[in-house]
């Protein structure tokens, strides 16, 4: 089979190359999944991965295929496999489990192992490929009617870590009742935040660097979030003016924002980081003023990385509230695909040129047509529910 692989160590070596196909043997108690690949999305990560800044090669090869945001349907299941059958769209995890007790219970995102293992990323393959095979307990079932948006459900899952951390954290308060939200970065992570807030009920404000209206400031206008440039209000300026904030969602990937952030967080606060910046930048910041806000107003602080299958399922229910909600919204993301692996310098050079992109994809092969009846596009489907259920 076709598939992306790099030279881990060796900059700009991403090429096609032929593999065979993986085999649902390859994995332990009949538990194998193999799943032929529709899509695959690409982001900062696969950027770094070809400039040789990030990843590492699976022990035994000197390659490494990429692609971490998959999305494909299952070809064959082994004879211990009973959730999951041939035809299903379904979305794999990304980590892998290590040796730490958190990466035992299945919470590998967690883990406290120095040494972690990513599919596409580190140490595992990934899913630019015709095919991969995996374990079904890394596999997430997709819904038909959200199959045109599945291949969003990895980096939706990043959001939904760091959203549900900061209200497991908040039940330090016995009573939070969060309004207001802001979300940093206006990317796809960002608007990935600020739908998954709406969602929850928050007043959302989002701030990015370019002046509006461009087409991700009209993209939450659709979804009733404020857009704001930090060109023309500093973050400190829309907090004071669409504070406090209960909650910050910080996704630029520009690391002094962190400390901005800092100040623009209400009290009993919680600021989520989800920004992953290999450089070594220094900041000089107002360390005391910033520190006693933190203490007087007993504000938190957490990082937050990868995410586990409680994450990927909770990531499919937003999809489809989103698609009830917003209908066709989730659409409007995919705004770059780029057709055949075979094409993975267009996919590369888009990735890296293409300043406007809110999602890269390579569209490895077309998604089939429904194969049963309630199958239907996600907007077809949901006007069906509107139109049937009781008022
Ligand atoms: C991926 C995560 C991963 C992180 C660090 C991100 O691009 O989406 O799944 O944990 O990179 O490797
Ligand atoms: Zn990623």
């Amino acid at each position: 089979m076709k598939a992306l692989a790099v030279f881990p160590g060796n900059p700009g070596t991403l090429h096609l190359a032929e593999l065979p196909k993986p085999s649902l043997e390859s994995v332990p108690n009949g538990r194998g999944v193999l799943v032929r690949v529709l899509r695959v999305g690409v982001d900062g990560t696969d950027k770094e991965i070809n400039a040789a800044e990030y990843g590492a090669a699976p022990e035994g090869d000197d390659f490494l295929v990429i692609g971490h945001e998959g999305f494909g349907q299952i070809e064959a299941v082994g004879s211990e496999v009973r959730e999951l059958k041939i035809g299903d769209f379904v979305v794999a995890t990304v980590r892998r489990p290590g040796s730490s007790i958190y990466d035992r219970i299945g919470t590998s995102d967690m883990t406290t192992d120095d040494v972690y293992f990513e599919r596409g990323i580190n140490l595992r393959h990934g899913y630019l490929a015709e095919y991969y095979v995996d374990d079904a307990d890394f596999i997430v079932k997709i819904p038909q009617g959200l199959r045109d948006v599945g291949v969003l459900l990895e980096p939706l899952t990043v959001v939904e870590k760091g959203i549900t951390q900061a209200y497991e954290i908040q039940r330090r308060l016995r009573v939070w009742r969060p309004k207001r939200a802001a979300v940093t970065g206006a990317g796809t992570i960002g608007l990935l935040a600020a739908l998954v807030l709406r969602l929850r009920g928050l007043d959302v404000t989002v701030f990015g660097l370019q002046p509006g209206p461009y087409r991700n400031s009209e993209l939450l206008e659709q979804i009733d979030a404020r857009y704001v440039s930090t060109k023309s209000v500093p973050v400190a300026a829309g907090a004071a003016k669409y504070g406090p904030f209960d909650l910050i969602f910080e996704a630029t990937g520009f690391s002094p924002m962190v400390f901005e952030a800092m100040q623009a967080l209400g009290k009993n606060g919680v600021l989520v980081l989800s920004s992953v910046t290999g450089g070594a930048r220094h900041v000089e910041v107002p360390s005391d003023k910033i520190n006693l806000d933190f203490v007087l107003g007993n504000k938190v602080l957490v990082g937050t990385v990868n995410a586990n299958r409680e994450y990927f399922e909770r990531g499919v229910q937003d999809m489809a509230l989103a698609e009830a909600e917003y209908t066709g919204w989730l659409h409007q993301l995919l705004t770059h695909p780029i057709a055949g692996l075979e094409n993975y310098e267009q996919l590369l050079a888009t990735l890296t040129n293409a300043r406007d992109a809110i999602k890269v994809y390579c569209e490895v092969a077309p998604i089939p047509a429904p194969t049963r009846r309630g199958s239907q596009s996600a907007s077809a489907a949901v006007v069906e529910m509107s139109v049937s259920a009781p008022r």
